[in-house]
C-alpha cells in the first residue's frame, strides 16, 4: 500500500497534460499556457514619464534652477519632441520623453510661474523615467508553457497585443456514485436511503479545479448496471466514481473495472481518512475509485485526484498552497500513516495556529464544512503532541490578522 506522497507520485507520472487549444485571451483566465509567449516588442515601448512633472536635462536642473517651459506633453502625445537645452517641458504620466531629457522633477517639488518652472529637488540622471525595454524587450520569453493564466498574464498578452493564445484543454471528467442506498438530491427518502451527495460535491469539486464535470448519476451495486456507466464514463478523460471499493460484498466496483480492461495501480493509500482509495488506468484514462463517505471522497479528491486533474489540464503548479502552522490539538498517529486533520487556521502576530475544525471522525460532515485547511500529519510510533509544526494545504483564502 503506497504512502500518500508515494501515491501522489504515481499519479502525476501517469497522466499528461491533453491537446491545446486556442482560446481569445479574455476568456483564458484560469487555464494553463500550452506555448511559450515571447513578447512581440519592448515594452515600455518608449522612453516615458513616471510621473506628472517636468522633462529636463538632469545637468541643467540643480535645486535652485529656473528654466522657461519650452513644451506641454500629455500622455498620447505623437512624441517625437527634442528638448531644447536649459529649458523644461511640462509632462503628464505615460507620456512620451522628449529627445535630449534624461529626467522628469516631480511637480511636488517644482513651482511653476508665469511661462516658468523652478526646481527645488535637483534632477537625477534618469529619475521618473520608464526606459523602452526596461520592463520586457523584444523576443523575450515572458509567458512559459504550464503558466495558469491569471489577471497579471491577460495584463501582459493585451499590452503585446496577443488576442488569442493557445492553452491546454480542460478534462472532461466523467462522476459516478454508486450504491443501492442512493437516490438523486431531493427525492423521498424510503428507510434506509440516503440522498447522493457525491455525486454533486465531486462535481463542484472537479469544476473548481477547473475541470469540466460529466455527471453519470448513480449505478446500482449490480454489474450490469455498473457496467454500462463505468463503459461510458470511459469515454471521458478522467473517470471518478465513489462507494464499491471496500471489502464489503456489495463492492463490485474493482471487479467491473477489471472486465473493461482497467488496470489496477493501487487500491489502497496509507492515510485516515480516505484509505479505500483506488487508483487504475485503461490507456491514457485515469480511474479514480473514491471511498464512499462523503467526508473523506472529498479528502481524497482534494489529494489525489485534484492535482491528476491539474496536470491533464497543463498546469505546472498543481498543488493547494500549503503553510507551516502550529497545530494545538494531539493527533493519534500509526507508523507510516498519514493522517489529514480538518483545521482551522488563524494568525496571531507573526504565527499561523491551526485548530481542530471539530470532531475528526470520518463521519462528520460538519467539521469539513468549518475547514480552512487539511493538516497533513505524518506517520510516527508516538501520537503527535500539541503544539507541533505541521503543513496545512489551505482550502480557503486565509482569515486575516485580527485588528
Ligand atoms: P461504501 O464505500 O460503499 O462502503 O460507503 C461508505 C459510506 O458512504 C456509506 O455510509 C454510504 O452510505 C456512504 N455513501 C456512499 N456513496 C455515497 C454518496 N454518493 N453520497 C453520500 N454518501 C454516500
Ligand atoms: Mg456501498
Amino acid at each position: 500500500m503506497p504512502s500518500l506522497e508515494e501515491a501522489q507520485r504515481v499519479v502525476l507520472e501517469s497522466v499528461r497534460p491533453l491537446g491545446g487549444e486556442t482560446v481569445p485571451t479574455p476568456g483564458a483566465l484560469g487555464r494553463a499556457l500550452a506555448e511559450d509567449v515571447a513578447a512581440p516588442g519592448d515594452l515600455p515601448a518608449f522612453d516615458n514619464s513616471a510621473m506628472d512633472g517636468y522633462a529636463v536635462r538632469a545637468a541643467d536642473a540643480p535645486a535652485g534652477a529656473t528654466l522657461p517651459l519650452s513644451a506641454y506633453i500629455p500622455a498620447g502625445d505623437a512624441g517625437s519632441r527634442v528638448l531644447p537645452p536649459a529649458t523644461a517641458a511640462k509632462i503628464l504620466t505615460g507620456a512620451p520623453l522628449p529627445a535630449g531629457a534624461d529626467a522628469v522633477v516631480p511637480v511636488e517639488v517644482a513651482e511653476e510661474r508665469g511661462g516658468t518652472v523652478t526646481v527645488i529637488e535637483a534632477a537625477r540622471p534618469g529619475a521618473n523615467v520608464r526606459r523602452r525595454g526596461e520592463d520586457v524587450r523584444a523576443g523575450e520569453v515572458v509567458l512559459r508553457t504550464g503558466t495558469a493564466i491569471g489577471p497579471p498574464e491577460i495584463s501582459w498578452l493585451a499590452s503585446s497585443g496577443r488576442l488569442a493564445v493557445r492553452v491546454v484543454r480542460r478534462p472532461r471528467v466523467a462522476i459516478l456514485s454508486t450504491g443501492d442506498e442512493l437516490v438523486a438530491p431531493g427525492a423521498a427518502l424510503a428507510p434506509g436511503q440516503i440522498h447522493d451527495s457525491n455525486g454533486w460535491a465531486l462535481a463542484a469539486a472537479a469544476t473548481e479545479a477547473g475541470a469540466e464535470a460529466v455527471p453519470l448519476g448513480i449505478a446500482r451495486d449490480d454489474p450490469a448496471a455498473l457496467r454500462a456507466l463505468l463503459a461510458e464514463g470511459l469515454r471521458s478523460d478522467a473517470l471518478v466514481t465513489s462507494a464499491g471499493v471496500s471489502a464489503g460484498d456489495r463492492d463490485l466496483v474493482r471487479e467491473v473495472l477489471g472486465e473493461l480492461g482497467v488496470t489496477p495501480v493501487f487500491w489502497k493509500v496509507e492515510m485516515k481518512p480516505g484509505r479505500p482509495t483506488a487508483f487504475a488506468r485503461r490507456g491514457e484514462t485515469p480511474v479514480f475509485s473514491l471511498p464512499g463517505n462523503p467526508v473523506a471522497a472529498l479528502l481524497a479528491f482534494e489529494e489525489l485526484v485534484r492535482p491528476a486533474l491539474l496536470r491533464m489540464a497543463g498546469h505546472r503548479r498543481v498543488f493547494r498552497p500549503a503553510v507551516a502552522a502550529i497545530l494545538k490539538d494531539g493527533v493519534p498517529r500509526k507508523p507510516g500513516r498519514v493522517t489529514l486533520v480538518r483545521v482551522r487556521l488563524e494568525r496571531r502576530g507573526g504565527e499561523l495556529t491551526a485548530w481542530s475544525a471539530g470532531r475528526q471522525d470520518t463521519g462528520i460532515l460538519r467539521t469539513l464544512l468549518d475547514a480552512d485547511g487539511i493538516a497533513v500529519v505524518p506517520g510516527g510510533e508516538e501520537d503527535l503532541a500539541p503544539g507541533a509544526l505541521v503543513d496545512v494545504h489551505v482550502l480557503r483564502p486565509l482569515p486575516g490578522s485580527l485588528p
